[in-house]
């Protein structure tokens, strides 16, 4: 069972994904666990009971050194990771250790554009641990001081800037969550262990739009499996200028 732990601002953003489909059903079938933990929580004003809404409650302030935008601060953060970090190693661990508690391997993950580049690669190693803890930037991004409190790695998911950490999130637990044995119908369905091809057909063999017929390509009606493997390897994309 992997445990993901994500530290967001905005845990709303995430659910409807994370609760859909294939990711669904592993969560149903005890494979996954998505636990959610607010920075808003652990503010200093949520500490002292001060009538504020929940979304009065500040987690972010001005950049030192100028800037526009805003940086969340770093102990409401810290407290969230720590809050996770208990959940992950279990309470009772540390004065009577079960056997599953004390084979815990946990992995924090910070957001970065600049980070290093998630992969396939990077999913198969991170699919081996038990919990993992994701932290969300939002804004200009978070105090970096969180990240000398706990070991962790930034990680990017691509060379563009995102409004946040949580895209980030879905990505990677989507990615590591297929490759989870289990979670797909068939081991094969993980396009790099069989022979996919960018372009797939389903029934009816013909389709008629706007007065043209569009066919599915013949190999793929000739039950030769070689040959449409064949095909389908040889398949490339043809990528057009945006
Ligand atoms: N000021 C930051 C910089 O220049 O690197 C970017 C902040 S970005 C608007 C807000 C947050 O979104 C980041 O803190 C990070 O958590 C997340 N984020 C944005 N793009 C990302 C990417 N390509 N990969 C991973 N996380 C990203």
């Amino acid at each position: 069972m992997l445990t993901y732990h994500l530290v967001t601002l905005f845990p709303e953003s995430t659910e409807s994904y994370l609760n859909a489909s294939i990711l669904k059903r592993a969560q149903e079938k005890g494979l996954i666990t998505i636990k959610y933990y607010n920075p808003r929580d652990f503010t200093i004003s949520a500490k002292k009971g001060a009538k504020q809404t929940y979304a009065e409650r500040r987690v972010d302030d001005r950049p030192y050194g100028g800037g526009p935008g805003m940086v969340i601060e770093a102990l409401p953060v810290i407290k969230a990771i720590e809050s996770a970090l208990k959940v992950a190693k279990g309470k009772r661990r540390i004065l009577f250790p079960r056997k599953s508690e004390t084979t815990k391997k946990i992995k924090i993950i910070f957001f970065s554009p600049a980070g290093k580049q998630f992969s396939n690669e990077s999913a198969d190693a991170l699919k081996k641990y038990t919990d993992i803890i994701f932290v969300c930037g939002r804004y200009e991004g978070i105090d970096a001081r969180v990240k000398k409190a706990f070991p962790m790695v930034d990680i990017s998911v691509g060379p563009y800037v995102l409004t946040g950490g949580e895209l980030p999130a879905m990505i990677m637990i989507d990615t590591i969550t297929r490759r989870i044995p289990g979670v797909l119908g068939d081991s094969l369905s993980i396009e790099e262990e069989r022979v996919a091809s960018p372009d797939v057909y389903t029934r009816p063999e013909v389709i008629e739009y706007k007065k043209k017929k569009y066919r599915v390509p013949k190999i793929l009606l000739s039950g030769h499996h070689a040959k449409m493997d064949q095909w389908k390897k040889g398949k490339k994309l043809k990528v057009k200028k945006l």
